[in-house]
């Protein structure tokens, strides 16, 4: 893709978030939320400036830090935007929990994602996700995954 986050030969698509593959110093930006809604942002500025006639101007990341959950009420945060700071532990996990539901899109989201979030913590519901669809995929190493599973165990055959 090209610096205005289009494919080649085709400026009227725009490629954002998990699609785009985006380098930064020779270094692949992150596939999380950050990068997403700022491609986002700055295709709709792109459109914009399309609409009024003016110039197109290449994506750039800015890199405001990165935060992870490492378990129940801990978390790690390296945050380089709006000041710099390492945080870890408790107060981490608040300021991650805080970050993540105040950016969604408006009020009704982030009371959901809460009322949801609050049910998963508190009745221990978070469970892994298994994609159990057709083995007949490109990459799906048939001998290599019976060999770790039991396909023909009746939790996995009933969704097959
Ligand atoms: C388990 C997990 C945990 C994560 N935790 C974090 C985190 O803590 N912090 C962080 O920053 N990032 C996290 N990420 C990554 C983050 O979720 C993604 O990087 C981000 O959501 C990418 O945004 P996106 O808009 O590219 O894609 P998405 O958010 O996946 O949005 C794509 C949307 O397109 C819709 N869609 C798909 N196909 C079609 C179609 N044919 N027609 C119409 N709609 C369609 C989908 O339903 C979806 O709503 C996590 C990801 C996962 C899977």
């Amino acid at each position: 893709m090209t610096n205005t986050s289009n494919p080649k030969n085709h400026p009227e698509i725009f490629i954002c978030g998990d699609l785009a593959h985006v380098e930064e110093d020779g270094r692949q930006i992150p596939g999380t939320a950050q990068p997403a809604m700022q491609m986002g942002a700055h295709a709709a500025k792109l459109i914009h400036n399309d609409l009024n006639g003016e110039k197109r101007i290449p994506f750039h990341y800015f890199d405001k830090g990165d935060m992870a959950t490492i378990g129940r009420k801990a978390a790690v945060a390296k945050v380089i935007w709006p000041f710099k700071a390492h945080l870890s532990g408790f107060l981490a996990w608040m300021v991650w929990l805080v970050i993540h539901i105040s950016f969604l899109i408006n009020f009704r989201s982030r009371l959901s994602v809460f009322r949801q979030w609050a049910y998963t913590y508190l009745f221990f519901k978070d469970g892994a996700r298994l994609i159990v669809g057709s083995q007949n995929l490109p990459g799906w190493n048939e001998q290599q995954v019976e060999e770790k599973l039991d396909l023909n165990a009746p939790e996995l055959t009933a969704k097959r």
